[in-house]
């Protein structure tokens, strides 16, 4: 396959894991309550296919840490998405997340009427943020003792939403959250993402040994910075940073490279930073 054409191959494929994931949570409700079709249920912080069931790892170790003790059908439950995480890193967010995926529906949207294609960020905080509020979500989780993120994540309530309008014709104030979050990309893409979401920070702390990462070919590379433009998260690959925790292998950067140096690779080595 050619490079251009493996690069429009990710995009595609990108674009239909992130629709069908999210057409599963949409649909789902619909076939629970006209259908009483149980097959699929839940949402993405716990997903139950069939009499398989998928827990959110943080989701998962929040109640852990509440119910102070361990559960073997939400251990077990944890484990396909913590794996997943181990060797891939930060997948879930970059092509299953309905944030991210609603995020990059509303930048494709907003290209439309820019001459510019790529957007500008406003305002950036220190990348580092994203521990202390993994850190601190999980100390609040202990001394409140209630599960915060099974309440108030914004991905969770994307679900809970869709689920609260089917089964109960209403919306709850908490999906105001969800709007704030795609809000605040008008003035730093993927704000939330970056810098407060605990999920995401699990994920790439998780994922700092992946095995699938950005590989740069450093010969053909001419450090332009188109890469450093195109990412979402404000991380610059010609400087190595697609190889650290933050990077979530979406291949947006491996799309927007003209010279082809970048690539989706499975490697043996781990990440550094
Ligand atoms: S950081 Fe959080 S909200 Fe953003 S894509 Fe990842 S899980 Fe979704
Ligand atoms: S460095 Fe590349 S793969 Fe990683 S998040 Fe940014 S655009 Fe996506």
């Amino acid at each position: 396959m050619s490079e251009a054409k493996e690069r429009q191959h990710i995009r595609r494929w990108r674009l239909l894991v992130q629709s069908g994931a999210l057409l599963l949570i949409v649909i789902a409700p619909f076939l629970n309550f006209y259908f009483s079709i149980d097959f699929v249920q839940g949402w993405y912080q716990s997903l139950g296919i069939g009499k398989l069931w998928f827990v959110s790892p943080l989701e998962g170790l929040e109640s852990i840490l509440v119910a102070k003790r361990l559960y073997l059908p939400l251990l077990t439950a944890m484990v396909v998405p913590v794996l997943l995480a181990l060797f891939l890193g930060r997948v879930f967010c970059g092509w299953i997340c309905p944030i991210h995926f609603l995020s990059d529906l509303s930048d494709r949207f907003l290209k439309l009427f820019s001459r510019k294609k790529l957007r500008k960020d406003h305002f950036l905080l220190p990348k580092t943020i994203i521990w202390y509020v993994l850190l601190a979500e999980l100390l609040l989780t202990m001394i409140l003792g209630a599960p915060l993120f099974v309440f108030l994540s914004p991905p969770g309530l994307v679900g809970r939403e869709m689920m609260m309008v089917v089964f109960f014709k209403t919306l709850t104030l908490e999906g105001l959250i969800v709007v704030a979050v795609l809000i605040a990309n008008f003035v730093t893409r993927r704000f939330f993402c970056r810098y407060f979401c605990p999920l995401g920070g699990l994920l790439a702390f998780l994922g700092s040994k992946r095995k699938l990462r950005v590989a740069r070919d450093e010969e053909s590379c001419t450090e332009c910075g188109m890469c450093a433009r195109a990412c979402p998260l404000g991380l610059n690959p010609a400087i190595g940073e697609a190889e650290s925790n933050y990077c979530w292998n979406c291949g947006e950067c491996v799309e927007y490279c003209r010279e082809s140096s970048l690539t989706l690779t499975w490697v043996q080595g781990s990440s550094k930073r």
